[in-house]
């Protein structure tokens, strides 16, 4: 078996833990945000609703921010107010409603597990971290532990980006905090951590400190209710004295948890040396042509041919302009001569590359993808057959645009 880490890296005093639980619930009574689902999860005598709510709202708030959630989640639970509700929607109309959230596989999943729970496991919701995890496609361990702990009272702890870098700070942990080495031991911590008789509220206490107070820039550590447990700050405040051993990184020089020794505390950081990710791997370069095509429709407003993406892959199953992924470095030429060629497969007619009037270039940066499109437009005059055995295909005005299931990419462009 593995060695433990060193005590540094642990709470091991059970009288420190009940502390460090008693002044964060009590910092978190004080000073937690009125947040819609909060208030559900708080005063929802069903289970299952309580579970359903908290579920939306953890799966809406994976890479968003809470301010952007809030209308998509009131909008959301006003429409499919149950599970059994949303078991019965289209995937066009979840797609409509989840427009401009980003990573639209979310809210197909969603859509997907609600039915998976109303047809086979009788409508109602796993009531364990395990269950939930085991049983719903897209719930993850930390989903699961925030449903778990919050709707249905489990004493199961939670790790998202929060919470690990209050504990990589409370603990001065500064291996890299995205190894399974590290993830491990910050699950166990949290485990070790949550409070028994509030587990909700204990984890929900923990993330809130991340997002409001122990903020990866500039946290406010003057007015942490924790910050006597931090040994990140108290590192900060004594420093470290100089020319002695470095007992501060556990004097061995080998810890699974502390800083590589090529990158050892810098004291102009304070607590922001913790936590520490290896470089991300910069996003994949993307260009793509698209087409704004367009005619005058049958009461004279402009109408824009859009069209539906594939099933599966990114932004499956959303609508857009015509559009062509382009190989790199082609020339401009070229470019609008393949998407001349792409277009007149959708209109079963010859395409003058020459029609084509370049408008712009937009940029969209997905999470690992920065996509450039390069926007044409084309005015079409009488009537276009488009082909039925392509994709979908319809002709919107711009209302309808915005109002239909297309992503943040297409509405820039
Ligand atoms: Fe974070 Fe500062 Fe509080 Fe430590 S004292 S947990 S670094 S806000």
């Amino acid at each position: 078996a593995p060695a433990p880490p060193p005590a540094r890296h642990l709470f091991s005093d059970p009288a420190e833990v009940e502390a460090l639980r008693r002044n964060l619930l009590a910092w978190y009574d004080r000073c937690k945000r009125d947040l819609p689902w909060r208030a559900l999860a708080a005063t929802e005598p069903d289970a299952d609703r309580r579970g359903y709510a908290v579920w939306v709202s953890e799966i809406m708030l994976q890479q968003t921010q809470v301010a952007t959630v809030i209308d998509y989640y009131n909008r959301w639970m006003q429409k499919w107010p149950t599970l059994q509700a949303l078991a019965q929607a289209s995937l066009e109309e979840v797609n409509e409603l989840w427009a401009g959230l980003g990573y639209y596989s979310r809210g197909k999943r969603l859509q997907e597990a609600a039915r998976k729970v109303v047809s086979e496991l009788a409508g109602q919701m796993p009531r364990t971290a395990e269950d939930l995890q085991e049983l719903l496609p897209g719930v993850g361990r930390y989903t699961a532990g925030a449903i778990a702990s919050i709707s249905y009272g489990q004493a199961t702890g939670v790790v998202d980006g929060n919470v690990i870098r209050v504990l990589c700070r409370l603990r001065c942990i500064g291996a890299d905090s995205s190894s399974p080495a590290v993830i491990d031991r910050l699950w166990d911590m949290a485990n070790v951590l949550v409070d028994s008789s509030r587990p909700g509220d204990f984890n929900q206490a923990l993330m809130e400190l991340g997002a409001t107070v122990c903020v990866p820039k500039a946290p406010l550590c003057g007015e942490c209710p924790v910050k006597q447990h931090c040994q990140a700050w108290r590192r900060k405040l004594f420093g470290k004295p100089p020319s002695v051993p470095d007992v501060e990184d556990c004097g061995v020089g080998d810890c699974p948890l502390c800083p590589p020794a090529t990158e050892p505390w810098d004291s102009s950081l304070g607590v922001t040396n913790f936590p520490r990710k290896a470089a991300k791997k910069p996003p994949r370069a993307m260009r793509t042509a698209t087409c704004v095509l367009e005619r005058r429709g049958c009461h004279g407003a402009p109408e824009y041919l859009i069209v539906q993406r594939p099933r599966s892959g990114l932004l499956a199953g959303l609508w857009e302009f015509p559009s062509l992924p382009l190989a790199q470095n082609l020339q401009e030429e070229k470019e609008r001569e393949e998407l001349a060629d792409h277009l007149q497969a959708w209109m079963g007619r010859p395409v003058a590359a020459k029609s084509l009037k370049f408008v712009t270039e937009v940029i969209h940066i997905f999470s690992h993808i920065h996509q450039t499109y390069v926007v044409y437009s084309m005015h079409l005059d009488g009537d276009v057959t488009l082909d039925p055995a392509l994709s979908p295909s319809r002709w919107v005005t711009e209302d309808e645009f915005h109002a239909s299931a297309v992503s943040t990419a297409m509405k820039k462009v």
